[in-house]
């Protein structure tokens, strides 16, 4: 990968000042740390770049760690396409992929440490009890009752706890640092919590109390030797735990926690929660369905992992809040299809034309480029036929001037073929067209041969020689550009979009299309830009997804709201 054109950004200021200082031993370790309980969206991906990018830019290390301290809402099916996914978006841990479990043992050691220092005791308080106790911020909480209990008292207790003796909330392991700090994450936060009857993917029942978050990440990074630990900005307030735990525990050093802000995007939403909500209601059709936010949904959408990766470049990294123009987005996967997708014809809604004078059974090979703007894509042969299918939208009996199209006895040039003349319009018995009589003239084969005027160039497939395909037309999830801020929580499943997906089956598509690969990302020229579906619909029929519109159609709309 190109590493070289990476933009610089305050965090990579902070690493180039820490490296001239040889501050942590002249090294730079990462770490991307996702809880495996769901599947890594595009705010994951700012993380991702930033931190791979890092490592790779400073010749340091970045490493995968699953941060698993929450059994109940993990699994294996999560750890696994967590892996996929960071590797699809084009990052190379080197084998280093661990797990906060890896460390449990390390873990209780260190808290059995803090309570021989006494910062540490079991607390038999209840949850509720405990949220009184904390105070607010602008009353100091109140001592627990417990917190003066003797180290062998904590010890004994602490270790019965991990032994099974007591229920679920029954008693919890807390630091001893202040109850009256200004920040609530200071006010005795829990480290250790009980939970059984959980089956941990990777630890199994081996136990039944579990480290908390704030407790566990700092420790786990120092364990790794992180040299900075990057995270998101919602943390900031929690940094002083994070330093606190690593000031008293035996940790072989002392990593740096840097927060920069989260990607918000429009017109979607990046909470996992949010995600798993729409996944187990049943909104979409899955953590992949083409239009979730997801790495694994924009990837079957047809997004390629370095548009993503240019994205997450264009968009940087500062501390304030921002929300990114779904725009931005689509902007930079049509910028990679418009250099690289290959163009083919589509028919999306097919009118039929019969071309009287060419012979029937006839079949002419015409050439057509795969990319008008770069000849080293080569080009294809293309069947033309005596009946050929035109989009019903290219024709219309009454026109004005300035349509460009065919009309009832004009002329129209067929991309590649020839030009052609309607002569008669066939309807049915409610009045609709079904079919369109042309002859075609001979002497106009290619692209565009002296003396021929015509106003405009429509795209066609062959009807006996094209095939069937099935095309999913997306558009944005939500209808509204910050479903998760209008009103109230609930109210943003009501702002999904009714028209996130139109399936447009019967369509028509060059015959070379009925076998597309997986994957397979194309121009459909005039129309867009589309993926081939991994999943064929019935009858074993080619399923296109569209990944973006050749153009920005909702800018327009935006620019007319007020
Ligand atoms: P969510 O709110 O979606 O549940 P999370 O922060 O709980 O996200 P984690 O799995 O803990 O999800 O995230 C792993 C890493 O990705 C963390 O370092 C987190 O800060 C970062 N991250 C998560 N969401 C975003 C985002 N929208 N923008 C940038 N980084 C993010
Ligand atoms: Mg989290």
């Amino acid at each position: 990968m190109d590493t070289t054109q990476r933009p610089s950004n305050f965090i990579r200021q902070i690493i180039e000042r820490d490296l001239n200082e040889n501050r942590h031993g002249g090294r730079v370790v990462t770490r991307f740390p996702p809880e495996p309980n769901g599947y890594l969206h595009i705010g994951h991906a700012k993380s991702i770049c930033l931190n791979f990018g890092i490592a790779e830019d400073y010749e340091g290390e970045c490493h995968l760690r699953f941060d698993d301290t929450n059994p109940h809402k993990e699994n294996a099916e999560f750890v696994a396409a967590i892996q996929e996914d960071v590797k699809w978006l084009g990052f190379d841990w080197g084998g280093r992929v661990y797990f906060a479990s890896d460390y449990f043992d390390q873990l209780y050691d260190f808290a059995v440490e803090l309570i021989k220092k006494e910062k540490a005791f079991v607390c038999d308080l209840t949850a509720e009890e405990i949220r009184e106790y904390r105070g607010t911020l602008t009353k100091p909480g109140v001592n627990s009752p417990y917190r003066d209990r003797g180290v062998e008292e904590n010890l004994d207790l602490f270790r019965r706890m991990r032994d099974g003796e007591f229920a679920d909330g029954e008693r919890v392991l807390r630091a001893r640092i202040d109850m009256a700090s200004p920040n609530m994450n200071l006010r005795d936060p829990t480290l250790y919590r009980i939970r059984h009857g959980v089956i941990h993917h990777q630890t199994g029942e081996e136990w039944c109390i579990y480290p908390m978050y704030d407790y566990t990440h700092p420790i786990s990074d120092a364990l790794e030797g992180v040299t900075h630990s990057i995270c998101t900005l919602e943390f900031e307030d929690h940094r002083p735990l994070y330093d606190w735990v690593l000031d008293n525990v035996s940790v072989p050093c002392h990593p740096q926690q840097i927060e920069f802000s989260r990607l918000n995007l429009e017109y979607t939403v990046v909470s996992k929660r949010k995600l798993t909500q729409l996944v187990e209601e049943g909104r979409v059709e899955g953590w992949d369905d083409p239009r979730m936010p997801t790495l694994s949904g924009l990837r079957r959408r047809g997004y390629t992992a370095a548009a993503i990766r240019d994205f997450c470049e264009r968009i940087g990294v500062t501390r304030s809040d921002n929300i990114v123009e779904m725009g931005v987005l689509e902007n930079c996967i049509r910028e990679d299809l418009n250099a690289h997708a290959p163009r083919r014809m589509a028919v999306l809604h097919p009118l039929k034309i019969v071309i009287e004078n060419f012979p029937s059974g006839a079949v002419e090979e015409v050439e057509a480029l795969n990319h008008p703007q770069d000849a080293a894509q080569g080009s294809r042969k293309v069947p033309f036929t005596r009946e050929i299918y035109i989009e019903r939208d290219d024709f219309r009996e009454e026109a004005p001037r300035k349509f460009k199209r065919l009309v009832s006895g004009g002329e129209v040039r067929l991309r590649y073929a020839y030009v052609i003349r309607c002569h008669e319009v066939v309807k049915n018995n409610q009045g609709e067209i079904i079919e369109l009589r042309c002859t075609y003239d001979p002497a106009t084969l290619g692209a565009d041969p002296e003396g021929r005027k015509v106003k405009g160039v429509i795209h066609w497939v062959s009807a006996s020689h094209g095939a069937e395909a099935e095309i999913r037309l997306y558009d944005r999830l939500f209808s509204h550009p910050r479903p998760d801020q209008a009103g109230d929580e609930a109210d943003y499943l009501a702002l999904l979009n009714p028209d996130s997906l139109r399936t447009l089956t019967r369509c028509r598509v060059e015959p070379s299309l009925a076998g597309a690969e997986a994957g397979e990302r194309f121009q459909f020229e005039r129309v867009g830009y589309f993926c081939a579906d991994p999943v064929r619909a019935s009858g074993d029929t080619a399923v296109f997804n569209r990944i973006v519109t050749l153009r920005d159609t909702w800018a327009k709309i935006e620019k007319q709201q007020p």
